[in-house]
């Protein structure tokens, strides 16, 4: 398979490169030139397969061309150590709860597969896309505000020929998440910038776009601009889909899918599902105080603005990279003009936009009215599900975030004390290590160089 630049002025890719180097010479965001539909026989018998086997074959419609497939199974059972389950919160509303992966973050499953994957084309002999770089050992960099790096570094940690530089902002993550990316040792080193989180971002881009240093390492990114760390992600939709088809008979068409977005990568793997044929009706983005997307479904026009801090901060993004995919996808690379574009998502995505009072309103709300515990993230999927859904829908949101990650926040909202979960709890214990750094890229540099 062929993956071309948003952009549309690099050089396709193959998978390999793709994923090896991120984003492409243009600084465009790499798609597949083509999204097969999977077949009938697979939507027939999704209810009786595992989460794992769901995934293999979606793994195996994207990827299939370019992993032998005995691989690409190994891989896939490899990053899914986990349960995907749809719980149900109250009449035709259900929790998709994406947090059972080994950091309680959704973003385990994409970041674990990005790693195996690499490595599967490190083993490979030469990942000889980028060999001006004399040590063959990639390097991983990136910046997080927090669920990121505890994502990455721990789908990473202890994959060979793999090194993972995790930057965050001194003081500005909260101690649980710290301590998920500080307290591993072995390939992943944490360094602590003395800066926020625009700073992070800003050394990492430094970083790629300097050609000494790519000529002294190998560098790589992780973020969801990745497409072995968004793709990935379509696994939980189809098997939404399959664990629903128990709790509803017949499995109703109506289904509505609702994702708390900040970068917009989880929902456009979602979309991307759809095109192969996810039976989902239609969308809704929630987002916070963040509503770049929001705006432009009600405009058409994308304006994207400096990030506002929130409850929901994982979300907390002002110009989501992402939104390149979903344009290029409903545009069919550049076709259709822009009105026909934004008509065509509209027509299948819609929006929703919520303040911190209102998020702790729908979390208390919620919480008395049927016992379940939503996060803040969670709790913008839900209330755009409460205003949206139409009789006869039924309503899936993602549950994005274990609710004790936010453990301060939601005690203080609901007035509970909630358990932190031994996973969470064990990291707590670890020692921290970490690099102190000023936010001056060449300092940074000067170490990379070193290294
Ligand atoms: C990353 C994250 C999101 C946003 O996902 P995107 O793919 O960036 O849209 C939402 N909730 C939580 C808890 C997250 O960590």
């Amino acid at each position: 398979m062929q993956y071309y630049s948003t952009n549309g002025q690099a050089p396709v890719a193959d998978l390999k490169k793709a994923v090896v180097k991120g984003l492409a010479e243009d600084r465009g965001l790499y798609m597949p030139e083509r999204i097969e539909k999977l077949p009938k026989a697979f939507f027939d018998n999704m209810k009786d397969m595992s989460f794992q086997d769901i995934a293999y074959n979606v793994a195996a419609n994207f990827f299939g061309e370019d992993v032998d497939l005995d691989g690409l199974q190994e891989l896939v059972y490899d990053t899914l150590q986990f349960d995907c389950p749809v719980v149900k919160v109250e009449d035709n509303i259900y929790a998709l709860e994406l947090f059972h992966g080994p950091t309680l973050a959704f973003k385990d499953v994409g970041a674990r597969f990005m790693a195996r994957l690499l490595r599967y084309f490190l083993q490979q002999g030469s990942a000889d896309c980028d060999n001006t770089a004399a040590d063959k050992t990639v390097n991983v960099l990136v910046a997080t505000s927090g669920d990121t790096g505890s994502a990455v570094a721990n789908g990473f940690l202890g994959v060979e020929g793999i090194h993972v530089y995790v930057l965050y902002p001194k003081g500005k993550v909260s101690p649980i998440q710290e301590c998920q990316f500080t307290t591993l040792g072995q390939n992943i080193t944490a360094i602590e910038v003395d800066g926020v989180f625009d700073d992070c971002q800003a050394l990492v881009k430094s970083a790629f776009m300097d050609e000494e240093l790519n000529r002294h390492m190998r560098l790589t990114s992780a973020n969801s601009i990745n497409v072995a760390r968004f793709l990935p992600q379509a696994f939980y939709y189809f098997n939404a889909c399959a664990r629903l088809a128990s709790h509803l008979s017949p499995l109703t068409s109506d289904i509505v899918v609702c994702v708390p977005s900040g970068n917009f990568g989880n929902i456009c793997s979602a979309l991307f599902g759809h095109e192969m044929g996810l039976p989902v009706k239609r969308f809704i983005a929630a987002n916070n105080a963040n509503d770049v997307f929001y705006q432009y479904l009600r405009t058409g026009r994308y304006e994207p603005k400096a990030s506002i801090q929130t409850l929901a901060n994982a979300m907390d993004v002002g110009d989501p990279s992402n939104f390149a995919r979903i344009q290029n996808l409903y545009s069919d690379n550049g076709q259709f003009s822009a009105e026909e574009t934004h008509r065509r998502i509209t027509s299948l995505i819609s929006g929703a936009t919520y303040s911190d009072e209102q998020i702790a309103e729908t979390m208390r709300q919620c919480y008395s009215e049927t016992g379940y515990i939503l996060d803040p993230h969670g709790a913008c999927g839900y209330r755009a599900l409460k205003e949206q859904l139409r009789p006869g829908e039924i309503g899936v949101f993602c549950e994005t975030a274990h609710p004790a990650k936010f453990k301060e926040k939601v005690d203080q909202i609901l007035g509970t004390d909630i358990e932190i979960p031994a996973r969470l709890k064990a990291f707590m214990e670890g020692e921290k290590q970490s690099v102190e750094m000023t936010n001056d890229f060449a300092d940074f540099k000067r170490y990379l160089m070193s290294r």
